[in-house]
């Protein structure tokens, strides 16, 4: 059976029919004990699950999916990935993440198909020219790749965009980072998975937790749909449901969860080479190798669980994708969708051991959580072998919501993808 991924093992499989690969990862039926058990099969899960195996030699982990792999938000996302954030806290999380996703493919084996081809996000008016300045400043304080560019440096990255001087928002500049991208969504949750279940990763799909065990004030494990599964370790890693399962757990989170949507054009040829984003419009673009374009917006303002797209928010992301490329009005729109997004009052995430001991949180991530994923991952695994923060997530701990330290990158870079 073929394993690895290689030139010499596509080659030797060409000749075998491809009858020799491997399924990517087993289904197999759960212990009843795990060293470590991660709730929630979306790229933070796994990713928790695999740094958990390689970096800390934890193996005997199990990974719970109440649906399939990948099916909530990371695979219904629109995968911009950037560490432009204003805060010195964020930077330093958010570029961890991004040097995690530049050697993703090779360490995973796996072609997650992380593309730096550019975020723009443009700046229409005197008074954003000069926040966008001081953001810049800060960024690079932190350093961070970002620059302000003029109108005409903007022109030359995107010149289907409306700059002419009829457009309902003119475009002054632009703050841009040259590493960001964008990924394969469900590469990023596959190649996760493939990559812990060679490890000895468990992955268990279509089970869904529904209460904690708890004993003597700790977590000792999680009761199932397919019955209990122990272990001192849990982590929850379930987006728009945190707050369902906090409540579970006996504590409450200072999370709302929305629903936030996306849709997608028929395919096309080559036209827009870097993820765009407009503020004024509330909308931002992206092409994606197939040719589709990939248009997003913000949030459907009314707390909600409801994992589908709806017509009003259709309507405000589509007219603010014809004030940037009005030249695109005549594409079909294929696909429509929502996923449940968890947002904390300062939109920065929660990490860390939550107030049931031995339940660990990678949560609130909000709409920006793709980019997240690696670092999210990373850290939460280190805490659960740790039992304690590394220092990058210590300012991300449950505890800021008593003392005030705040990390507001709504007030901070104001951007949320
Ligand atoms: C339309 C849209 C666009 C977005 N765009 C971007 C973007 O451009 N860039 C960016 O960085 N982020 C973006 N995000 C946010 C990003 O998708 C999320 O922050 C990220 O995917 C969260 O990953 P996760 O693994 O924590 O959650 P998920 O991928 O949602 O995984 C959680 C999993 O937990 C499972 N689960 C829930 N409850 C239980 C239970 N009781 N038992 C077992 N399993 C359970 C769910 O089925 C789900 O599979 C976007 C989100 C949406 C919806």
């Amino acid at each position: 059976m073929t394993r690895h991924y290689s030139l010499l093992s596509l080659i030797k499989e060409g000749f075998a029919n491809q009858k020799g690969w491997k399924p990517a990862w087993r289904s197999p039926e759960p212990k009843s004990k795990y060293d470590a058990i991660i709730i929630g099969g979306g790229g933070h899960g796994l990713a928790t699950a695999y740094y958990l195996a390689k970096n800390h030699g934890i193996t005997n982990v199990a990974v719970i999916e109440k649906g399939w792999l990948g099916g909530g938000n990371t695979g219904r996302n629109t995968t911009t990935i950037r560490s432009n954030y204003f805060y010195p806290e964020s930077a330093a999380l958010y570029e961890r993440s991004l040097q995690l996703y530049e050697g993703l493919s090779k360490d995973l084996n796996y072609n997650v198909m992380f593309s730096q081809r550019g975020v723009l996000t443009m700046v229409h008016s005197k008074g954003e020219m000069e926040i966008a300045a001081r953001l810049v400043n800060a960024m690079q304080i932190n350093g961070i790749d970002s620059e302000l560019l003029d109108v005409e440096a903007c022109k030359k990255i995107v010149p289907l965009y409306d700059f002419s001087a009829n457009s309902r928002f003119q475009v002054l500049g632009g703050v841009w980072q040259g590493r960001a991208g964008v990924a394969r969504h469900d590469a990023v949750a596959w190649g996760y998975a493939r990559a812990a279940d060679r490890l000895g990763v468990d992955i268990i799909q279509n089970c869904e937790v529904t209460e904690f065990l708890i004993e003597g004030g700790r977590c000792r494990g999680v009761m199932t749909s397919k019955g209990p599964i122990r272990s001192d370790k849990v982590s929850l890693s379930v987006a728009g449901n945190s707050s369902q399962m906090a409540a579970k757990a006996g504590f409450r989170l200072p999370v709302i969860s929305y629903t936030l949507q996306a849709c997608v054009s028929e395919p096309v040829k080559p036209i827009l080479d870097t993820v765009v984003l407009a503020p004024a419009t509330a909308t931002y673009v992206s092409q994606s190798d197939k040719g589709e374009l990939v248009i997003g917006g913000g949030i459907d303002r009314v707390p909600s669980y409801a994992q589908r797209g709806n017509l009003p928010a259709l309507e405000v992301v589509l007219s603010g994708l014809m004030e940037m490329f009005p030249t695109v009005g005549q594409l079909k729109l294929m696909r429509q969708w929502g996923g449940v997004v968890d947002v904390t009052p300062d939109s920065s995430p929660i990490m860390g051991e939550s107030p049931l001991p031995g339940l660990y949180l990678n949560c609130g991530w909000g709409t920006g959580g793709f980019k997240s994923i690696p670092v999210g991952g990373e850290m939460t695994a280190y805490m659960m072998a740790n039992g304690k923060h590394h220092d990058l997530t210590r300012p991300f701990d449950l505890d800021r919501f008593q003392t005030g330290r705040l990390i507001d990158e709504a007030a901070g870079s104001g951007i949320a993808h």
